[in-house]
């Protein structure tokens, strides 16, 4: 059983919010060689068929950017066995608890997303605390984007990412975290480049958890390093019960990343994983933390 805990909802809104003077999501998504998303029901149904076509049983959807956690919301409605809400959250932002509120107690979300190095704070800083305690009155998760942090569409946009990377430290996380022990923490891409920071926020912090997602491409600062010593020495430190499989997919046409799954599942091979161990990082362990 395939679960993904990292796809982005990238919705007409999600278009627009990210991109308002670009004239409306179909402009945008024809710049960016992208089929319109439709409305949210359109796209929840379109990846709906996707995820059947490459036997993925659920997946946790993004809202990847402030202010559009209705568009996941509106697609999990219609598939709420399938979809996991995630949405991206800015503790800065001026109606900050209102908008938490309304996330997790009328959208149904599961997960808040935080991009420090996006909206300028640190990962321990006391906005992030509160968004831990209302993770905590929800039994939602947190989802912390530690180290790189590249937004491809802004990319391509010409938009400016002026982000600061220092302030994804996963050790930041953990120090919040450590006082939030009901509250499962995700760090995507094993902490984009933070790797060594983000075991030994693991190894101090038992409730965070690493995605695999993405092509990882963090790897080639460090010399030599693979996926498949990543994979070994991550299980060393956190094992197999702490590892979520993602792909960070993203957009249609190319709908489901098969080639990040393939890679991985190519490491866990070689690793010679047993079969528990396996099945608890493609699905069981988001299955624990996400029942249906
Ligand atoms: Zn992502």
């Amino acid at each position: 059983m395939i679960n993904d805990a990292h796809v982005h909802f990238f919705s007409s809104r999600f278009l627009e919010l990210t991109a308002p003077e670009a004239g409306g999501a179909d402009r945008i998504a024809s710049r960016l060689e992208w089929d319109p998303p439709g409305t949210a029901t359109e796209l929840g149904d379109r990846w709906i068929a996707e995820l059947d076509r490459r036997g993925v049983n659920r997946a946790a959807l993004i809202a990847s950017v402030p202010g559009d956690a209705v568009s996941v919301a509106e697609a999990a409605a219609h598939h709420p066995h399938r979809f996991v809400g995630f949405f991206m959250h800015n503790p800065l932002g001026l109606d900050s608890e209102a908008a938490l509120d309304r996330a997790f107690r009328e959208l149904h979300m599961r997960a808040v997303c935080l991009f420090p190095a996006m909206h300028g704070y640190r990962p321990d800083d006391q906005c992030v605390e509160a968004v831990f305690r209302a993770a905590a009155a929800f039994g939602a998760a947190v989802f912390v984007h530690c180290g790189v942090l590249t937004v491809g569409i802004r990319r391509k946009l010409n938009l400016p990412s002026p982000f600061d990377w220092r302030l994804g430290d996963p050790l930041g996380v953990s120090r919040i975290a450590l006082g939030f022990p009901q509250v499962p923490v995700i760090v995507p891409h094993f902490g984009a480049g933070y790797f060594r920071e983000a075991l030994m926020a693991a190894e101090q912090c038992p409730t965070i958890y690493l995605d695999t997602s993405s092509s990882n491409s963090w790897i080639r600062f460090h010399d030599g390093l693979t996926l498949e010593r990543v994979f070994r020495t991550a299980l060393g430190v956190v094992g197999a019960s702490r590892l979520l499989f993602g792909t960070d997919s993203s957009f249609f046409p190319r709908g489901w990343h098969t080639p990040v799954y393939e890679q991985q599942r190519r490491v866990l091979a070689s690793l010679e994983l047993n079969d528990a161990d396996q099945a608890a990082i493609l699905g069981g362990n988001f299955e624990r933390l996400f029942p249906a």
